[in-house]
């Protein structure tokens, strides 16, 4: 099937390369589709957002006289219906369904099959596409999963093609006005206590184009053989980057590097830079520069982000069209690929998502500096799965950086030295050299404490690529895999088969138990194409379990993966931000079902896995009682825990840093779970929050009774050393002290204390 879908998503990109009139080329994909899918129609509908319509835009097997005839409100008939509810429908006998509406002129009755997909980028939903046949039966599984996947790519299409065919000109935008060239210190929240330097790369803001010289060329024919040679060079270096990202992070999907290809073929931006090359005789460099600014003003005037956005992209691959003619000039080799290792890039934005980050050359990025985010927010997670320190929450950064300026970024303190004069760059010269990171392999047999307790040291991770970690740093097995990453860095909803080949590469990977926490967004973590109500608290709102006890059928196709993908292997699955038990009981409900569809079909799928809930709501505390009797385990969420227990926005620049798992109310939180779990031995308790990584929080939890700690795998080591020097009833003792106490520097310092007196020698 994957072949097959390259094949079409090539033609697609030929047919788009190759003409210039957009009605011409959508009726050439469709044709293309609807052939190469065996279907007897397949039709585009365009959303006309000025008044609020679907139109017909292209068809193959309706009539041709209906395009641009059939217009429909969403809302309206099944293709409406479709658009404004962001849902596939897959129906067979479409005229039975109540929102069926006939286009009698269309021709469509003779059909007895329906299919659409909405064509969303970004949550913008630019149009649906849909397929019918005569068949009487819905489609396939594997015909609806190709078209969603094609869906994606002709809505990216369809984007850029607009983009590029319909910009008008506009006046070129005033030049950046001078900063200061001073030493400049800045602060935020460290992610990695870890010291780097490098030269700031500027995410969004930054101008590399300002600095290319016009220069004329003696000989514009060979500055164009140059232009294509540098374009095959590009083309070769995306499709490495496509390769090296699907690699990395086997999560993401590649798709936007099919974009950037499709800029390297589209031939309005070429024309107008060969136009520069042969008539004005300016060199390739500047005839780039000069073409990405025009279009970066064509695509400001838009008022829709998510066309914003494509300038970056664009500008993505000129860069790197400019990089293939550098190297063509320097070496005359063509074949050879651009060395990751040529800059040390410290990355400075405004605000970081993680789809930014997989896009960027990760290899060449030392450290992240960001305006926006605190410590927990999910870029920082993905920074610390990619190895990044980064420092998050920076005030002001973007207007004191500027590009390629020189960056210290002190982890342990949080500061950021602009510039850096030589006295700090002195300071920190041992430091720097000091911290590479340990590949030292750590031992993975069983943490005792000093009294023989076994403590079992899992790992947190939210990416594949992390459990080549596992080993190194001794984590017993795997205690929280975050599932969201997967959702985020694509524009669309990962289909069932998708997911089966990510959650099947941890079972690969790994005999131990996989604690799968299933999919954990909304709030402060949207999805961008999945329509979101606006809210004034979205921590408070749709969010987790709200999400997908309200996405029936994607929770359903998430947690067929999950299961199908763990048949061979050991399965805790795990449900995020569940607080009331009505919850629990329509989670165990969906999960019989899903089981019993896949039983029917004989599907091979995990069945003896075990069903547990995050501990992170505070409401669940006082119903563990009836709670504990549905599931297997609970997995203490202390992030969430602390920031509602607290009312403190764990993502806040100026209050997220002050919620304190040491203070006494959490550790008498900590306390009331522990001795309720006593109470119920054959259920398991582990803790999956930041605090499992807190050096004094270490002996409250294991005081508690806590057995198992679950963490980013490189804490691990130093976790082990912790729980190997303490006295599991010493612990306990502790525990009751501290809970005793009124705030959390005596809780500290009592703690402390304890740790000094563990590691004296008897
Ligand atoms: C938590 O809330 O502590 C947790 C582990 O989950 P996340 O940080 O992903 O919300
Ligand atoms: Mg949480």
């Amino acid at each position: 099937m994957l072949g097959n879908l390259l094949k079409i998503l090539r033609q697609i990109s030929e047919i788009i390369a190759k003409t210039s009139d957009y009605d011409y080329t959508l009726s050439q994909i469709v044709t293309v589709l609807a052939e190469d899918l065996s279907v007897d129609v397949c039709s585009v509908y365009e959303y006309d957002e000025k008044n609020n319509e679907l139109i017909l835009a292209a068809t193959y097997g309706l009539s041709q006289e209906s395009v641009k005839k059939v217009v429909m409100k969403p809302g309206e008939g099944l293709t409406g219906t479709s658009f404004k509810e962001r849902r596939i429908l897959n129906l067979a006998n479409p005229q039975n369904h109540p929102k069926f509406k006939l286009f009698d002129f269309t021709g469509e009755s003779r059909y007895n099959s329906f299919l659409s997909v909405p064509l969303t980028i970004s949550g913008k939903c630019l149009g649906i596409l849909t397929i019918q046949s005569v068949r009487n039966e819905e489609f396939e599984a594997p015909v609806a999963d190709m078209v969603r996947s094609l869906s994606t790519q002709l809505a990216n299409l369809i984007l850029n093609t607009k983009i590029l065919r319909g910009l008008q000109d506009v006046p070129q935008k005033p030049m950046k006005a001078q900063i200061s060239t001073d030493q400049v210190m800045l602060r935020g929240a460290p992610t990695a206590q870890t010291t780097v330097l490098g030269n700031a790369f500027l995410f969004l803001k930054d101008d590399v184009f300002n600095s290319i010289e016009k220069v004329a060329v003696d000989d514009p024919e060979h500055e164009l053989q140059l232009l294509e040679k540098a374009l095959l060079l590009a083309k070769q270096k995306t499709l490495e980057l496509e390769h090296k990202a699907l690699a990395m992070i086997s999560e993401a999907d590649a798709s936007i590097f099919n974009v950037h290809l499709m800029f390297l073929d589209d031939q309005t931006v070429l024309g107008k830079i060969r136009q520069y090359i042969r008539n004005d005789s300016f060199s390739l460099e500047y005839s780039i520069a000069q073409v990405f600014r025009e279009f970066e003003q064509k695509f400001m005037q838009f008022t829709d982000q998510t066309f914003r956005d494509r300038s970056f992209d664009l500008k993505d691959v000129l860069l790197r069209v400019i990089e293939g003619a550098a190297i063509i000039k320097n070496t005359g080799d063509e074949a050879m690929v651009m060395s990751p290792e040529s800059t040390k890039l410290v990355l400075v934005a405004h605000e970081l998502l993680p789809s930014d980050l997989i896009r960027m050359p990760v290899d060449n990025i030392m450290g992240i500096v960001c305006e926006k985010g605190g410590a927990t927010a999910h870029v920082s997670i993905l920074a610390k799965a990619l190895n990044i320190p980064a420092i998050l929450g920076v005030k002001g950064v973007m207007e004191a950086i500027r590009d390629q300026d020189e960056i210290l970024l002190d982890g342990h303190t949080g500061r950021v030295y602009v510039r850096p004069g030589d006295q700090v760059k002195d300071h920190f010269k041992d430091v720097l050299s000091n911290e590479k990171p340990s590949e030292e392999r750590h031992e993975s047999g069983p943490t005792l404490t000093t009294d023989g307790v076994d403590i079992r040291l899992n790992a947190n991770i939210s990416l594949i690529c992390e459990i080549s970690t596992l080993a190194k740093f001794g984590a017993r097995a795997i205690g929280l895999y975050r599932t969201e990453f997967m959702y985020m860095v694509r524009d669309y909803i990962p289909s069932e088969e998708d997911q089966i080949n990510v959650f099947s590469q941890i079972f690969k990977h790994t005999q131990n138990e996989v604690t799968i926490r299933v999919l954990d967004v909304g709030g402060d973590k949207p999805l961008p194409y999945i329509p979101m109500p606006h809210e004034d608290n979205p921590a408070l709102g749709y969010r987790g379990i709200r999400l997908l006890l309200d996405r029936k059928s994607l929770f359903k196709a998430h947690l067929r993966a999950i299961l199908r993908a763990a048949s061979p292997g050991k399965l805790r699955l795990l449900f995020p931000m569940v607080s009331i038990i009505g919850e629990l009981l329509e989670i165990r409900q969906i999960l019989q079902e899903v089981e019993d569809e896949l039983h029917e079909k004989n599907i091979p799928h995990a069945e003896n896995y075990k069903i547990g809930v995050m501990l992170e709501v505070p409401s669940v505390l006082f119903t563990l009682d009836s709670m504990l009797p549905h599931v297997d385990f609970m997995s203490v969420g202390t992030n969430d825990l602390l920031q509602y227990t607290f009312a403190i926005d764990r993502a806040s620049e100026s209050v997220g840093s002050h919620a304190d798992p040491l203070d006494p109310a959490f550790v008498r939180i900590i306390k009331h779970i522990g001795d309720f779990f006593k109470r119920y031995p054959d259920k398991e308790i582990t803790v999956c929050g930041e605090m499992a990584n807190v050096t004094q929080g270490i002996p409250l939890l294991i005081g508690a009774g806590i057995r198992e700690l679950s963490m980013p795998p490189k804490f691990i080591p130093k976790v082990a050393q912790v729980v190997k020097k303490i006295n599991s009833a010493e612990c306990r003792i502790l525990l009751d002290k501290a809970i005793r106490l009124n705030t959390a520097a005596e809780v500290k310092s009592e703690v402390n204390r304890f740790l000094l007196a563990s590691v004296r020698p008897l």
